[in-house]
């Protein structure tokens, strides 16, 4: 099954993501962790991407379309794959269709005050991309991943001011997709305004969207 994952920044996506993905058998493929590996090995694309993504706007289109062609070319997509963060804009999206069949798009909702909550305070590991939050997602030792070791960081698209360049960019840029998805009849929409501690209920009404 090919799926798209879409979603306000901040409202659980990449936990979702790695939940799903983790049922089906099928790769988690997130643009921003791609570009935020590119920036930690400061290759050519990575140090592009920064000067895009500190400021909480897109890559722009060329790059990243170009990365995920790549990357689904990799045998692990051939039983599907599931897409965290990408497409984000229309042109993404008519460049996808071009290369694949989406199955599936679920589009998790949730109040933007619950969502500005989650990214505040969000912190994640700079190693293996494990999600932490100050209030209760705390790792054992402070600033150290509980899986890996890696250090545990705020992101700087997370701090208060990217934050609100990346709504303004979501809403501009992203949001059109769900009606171009909900034309072809393949959108789902998933409440996702739980406390993060009953993402179980996320989960159950995403598998029943999923198998409908
Ligand atoms: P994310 O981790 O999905 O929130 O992505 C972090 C940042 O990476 C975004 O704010 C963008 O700057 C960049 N990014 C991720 N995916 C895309 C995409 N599909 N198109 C353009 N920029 C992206």
């Amino acid at each position: 099954m090919n799926i798209v994952l879409l979603g306000l920044p901040g409202v659980g996506k990449g936990t979702y993501a790695k939940k799903i993905s983790n049922i089906y058998d099928i790769p988690q493929i997130s643009t921003g962790d791609m570009f935020r590996e590119a920036m930690k090995n400061r290759t050519k694309i990575g140090l592009l991407a920064k000067t895009y993504i500190d400021k909480g706007n897109l890559v722009p289109d060329d790059v990243t379309i170009k990365l995920v062609e790549e990357r689904l070319k990799q045998d692990d997509c051939k039983n599907g794959f599931m897409l965290d963060g990408f497409p984000r804009t229309i042109a993404q999206a008519e460049a996808l269709d071009k290369i694949v069949v989406i199955d599936k798009v679920l589009d998790f909702t949730a109040s933007e005050e619950i969502i500005i909550d989650r990214l505040s305070g969000r912190r994640i590991c700079k190693s293996c991309g494990a999600i932490y939050h100050i209030r209760n997602i705390i790792p054992k030792v402070k600033g150290v991943c509980d899986k890996c070791g890696g250090e545990v960081y705020q992101r700087d698209d997370d701090k208060p001011k990217a934050i609100k360049e990346r709504f303004i960019v979501y809403k501009k840029q992203t949001e059109p997709l769900i009606k171009y998805y909900t034309k072809k009849g393949i959108l789902r929409s998933i409440n996702a305004d739980w406390p993060i501690e009953q993402v179980d209920n996320v989960i159950s009404d995403a598998r029943k969207a999923l198998e409908e």
